[in-house]
């Protein structure tokens, strides 16, 4: 299962430092790419330092119209785009799951109508607002049922070994 994220609305807010959290959680959770806009080009040289350190190959693209990715995933991918307003996720994991190809779009402001229209599921974490971070994490957690923290990040610098107290890590 390959799962990309499409993160649309950034202009209201200038918030920056969710974008980037949720390039993170994507990247930490399973998802191989981010779409985004908008943002501190900064964020770019974050998510390579943290591949470079840590590995994998998680990629950032950034676009001038969301639009035109949509369109552009639309044939191969399955849409799902992540709203208050959506089905409950635990009724829907199972039918996103059988799909090869998954989008996740994810909002910051009010999310235009097409977006709802448009897209193959729409799909609550809670059916209360929240967060994209959380919701994002949630969804990932739920379509990989826990297994994406056994992801390998190859090509690390440094690996966590995993201990009861304090730190250890290892470099390579
Ligand atoms: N009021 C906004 C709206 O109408 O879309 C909500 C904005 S919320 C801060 C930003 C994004 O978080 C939403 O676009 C959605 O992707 C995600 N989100 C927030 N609560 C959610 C929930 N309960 N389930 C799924 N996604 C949620």
């Amino acid at each position: 299962m390959k799962v990309e994220v499409l993160r649309i609305g950034q202009r209201v807010v200038r918030d920056d430092r969710v974008t980037t959290h949720v390039a993170l959680v994507a990247r930490a959770f399973g998802a191989s790419k981010i779409y985004m806009n908008e943002v501190d080009p900064e964020i770019e040289n974050t998510i390579k330092r943290m591949n470079k350190t840590w590995g994998g190959d998680f990629e950032v693209e950034f676009f001038e119209d969301w639009k035109k990715v949509l369109k552009s995933k639309i044939d191969d991918y399955k849409i799902v785009h992540l709203t208050m307003y959506g089905e409950k996720i635990d009724d829907v994991a199972s039918d996103i799951r059988k799909n090869q190809n998954i989008l996740i779009v994810v909002g910051a402001e009010k999310v235009p109508r097409t977006i709802y229209e448009k897209s193959d599921f729409n799909v609550s974490v809670a059916n209360q607002p929240h967060s994209e971070i959380s919701a994002l994490a949630i969804v990932l957690d739920r379509l990989y049922k826990g297994k994406q923290f056994d992801m390998r990040f190859d090509n690390h610098a440094r690996k966590i070994i995993p201990t009861k107290k304090g730190k250890k890590v290892v470099t390579k």
